[in-house]
């Protein structure tokens, strides 16, 4: 069956860019695969510089029109996208599963999480307003208000394929920006399918466009557009610094969610079995890919081989399987170099000292696909690999400190400070700890952070600016104020 057929609405399968409203197929055939059986699932042309300038182009004309719009309009077509969203949820979700791997129900969360962004924009989009103040003159009288930035070039990930989108172009569409967005090269299926049924919902023209082909081709044009004013980017701190430095030129706001590098604290006295169901949600979710998930936990000693063993017993029941599969825990890697970086970090882990309490190796003969074993490992430094580098896997690995003030050293010590989580039961401790934290979210005995209605990203170097709330619509909007001046009185 192709993959069109597997979906109640084939006109969702889209494998061309779109620019001013129109499919555009480009050059080449980029293929797209399904990470848990390697089929290639599409071939996407690559639009190249010249769609890269096209589509700005479009986002620049159609954002004369679209800043004038009125909020109660713009909210109106966020609505509807929102609501053909839900409608067409579970194809929505098979995209999702088909091009990333991660299971079904987590692809149908995504989908329903993604749309929470449209949501709260929409509502959002009628709330934008200034403020009015009394300048240190005589009569006279200030006032604010927020315009919208202009063009939003934006690059996501393949982690959240409509989630990362859904984040950034609905407060920007409600703030009254128009956009150009280049998805990962390994979900691109997602991005389109959102576009087609941003068109349904009447967003006009050049308003969202997405552009499909090489990174290295289309980010300097995305980044040195004068026309475009702001850049939002989701992925690794690597790629993130380079567009920094690329938007610097133009001194073009940037936005900016990289990686992370999570602690998940276990004090003494926690609730030993919600800390390890915690654990489990936040490194095990997406198959531990997402830059929130816990990357170290750092257990205090008195509940360390309580912890361990509760750990055990949960990580060795995990079953990782094809999402599809309703029995499926854990979905595949992203592709099989993710396999490998994975497997040579567990593997400097062992040559650190570490033991493999459970799992430790590679499924791919197994399970077909770019498949890992679930993995809990403890005793290892917190100098070795995988406490310093993101893992972005399912291996989970447990370190043991003594002290509140050591516990705290050791979460801080890393230059990254997206999510951070902490399990007591004392209220003192929930203070010092989250005062003492540099990082831009923590859960206290919770272990999921995002949402449609909070402030999402980090400190240090995980990033620059705040998606979702009131917050991720005021990045997408510039402030201006106002005197008038010599009044009469
Ligand atoms: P990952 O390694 O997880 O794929 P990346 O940061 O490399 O993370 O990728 C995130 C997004 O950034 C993707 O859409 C990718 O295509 C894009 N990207 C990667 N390199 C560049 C680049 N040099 N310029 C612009 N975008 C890039």
């Amino acid at each position: 069956m192709s993959i069109a057929d597997r979906l109640k609405d084939k006109t969702l399968y889209r494998t061309a860019s779109f620019i001013d409203g129109a499919w555009v197929t480009g050059e080449g055939a980029r293929p797209v695969h399904n990470p848990s059986t390697n089929e290639v699932i599409a071939e996407i042309g690559d639009v190249g510089a010249d769609g890269a300038r096209a589509a700005i182009a479009a986002a620049s004309k159609a954002f004369a029109d679209w800043k004038r719009v009125s909020p109660f309009e713009r909210s109106k077509l966020l609505m509807k996208w929102h609501q053909l969203i839900l409608e067409n949820a579970s194809d929505l979700a098979m995209l999702i599963t088909l091009e990333m791997g991660k299971t079904f129900r987590e692809a149908q969360g995504e989908v329903v999480y993604g749309a929470s962004f449209i949501e709260w924009s929409a509502e959002e989009a009628k709330r934008i307003h200034g403020e009015t103040m009394h300048p240190p003159f005589p009569n006279s009288r200030g006032w604010t208000t927020h315009q919208p930035v202009g063009v939003v070039a934006c690059i996501t990930p393949w982690n959240f394929p409509n989630a990362m989108i859904t984040r950034k172009c609905a407060p920007a569409l409600a703030a009254g920006c128009t956009m150009v967005l280049k998805p990962a090269p390994e979900t691109p299926l997602s991005a389109l399918a959102l576009a087609e049924l941003a068109k349904r919902a009447g967003i006009p023209d050049g308003v969202f466009n997405v552009i499909c082909g090489d990174a290295q081709a289309l980010g300097p044009v995305m980044t040195g557009a004068p026309e475009v004013k702001m850049i939002g980017f989701t992925g690794s701190t690597a790629v993130g610094k380079l567009l920094m430095r690329q938007a610097a030129d133009g001194v073009k706001r940037v936005a900016l969610e990289l990686g992370g590098n999570a602690p998940f604290i276990v004090m003494d006295d926690a609730d030993v079995e919600a800390a390890a169901d915690g654990v489990i949600a936040s490194k095990f979710r997406v198959s531990g890919q997402t830059c929130v998930s816990a990357n170290r936990i750092i257990a205090q000693s008195g509940i360390a081989d309580r912890l361990i063993a509760a750990l055990e017993a949960r990580v060795s029941a995990l079953k990782p399987g094809d999402g599809f599969d309703a029995s499926t825990d854990l979905g595949p890697l992203i592709h099989h170099q993710a396999v490998d970086r994975v497997d040579a970090l567990v593997r400097n882990a062992r040559e650190s000292g570490a033991r493999i309490v459970t799992g430790g190796k590679p499924l791919v003969d197994t399970l077909g696909g770019s498949f890992y074993a679930p993995t809990l490992i403890e005793g290892g430094s917190p100098s070795m690999d995988m406490a310093c580098f993101e893992i972005f896997g399912p291996v989970a690995s447990i370190y043991r400190a003594d002290s509140e003030a050591d516990i705290l050293r050791l979460a801080n010590d890393t230059p990254y400070g997206l999510a951070a989580y902490v399990y007591t039961r004392d209220v003192n401790r929930v203070y010092r700890i989250t005062e003492g934290l540099d990082y831009g979210m923590i859960g206290v005995n919770a272990p999921m952070v995002g949402s449609a209605s909070t402030p999402f990203g980090g400190m240090k170097e995980s990033g620059i600016g705040r998606e979702g709330g009131k917050w991720g619509v005021e990045e997408f909007s510039e402030l201006k104020y106002v005197l008038l001046g010599n009044l009469t009185a």
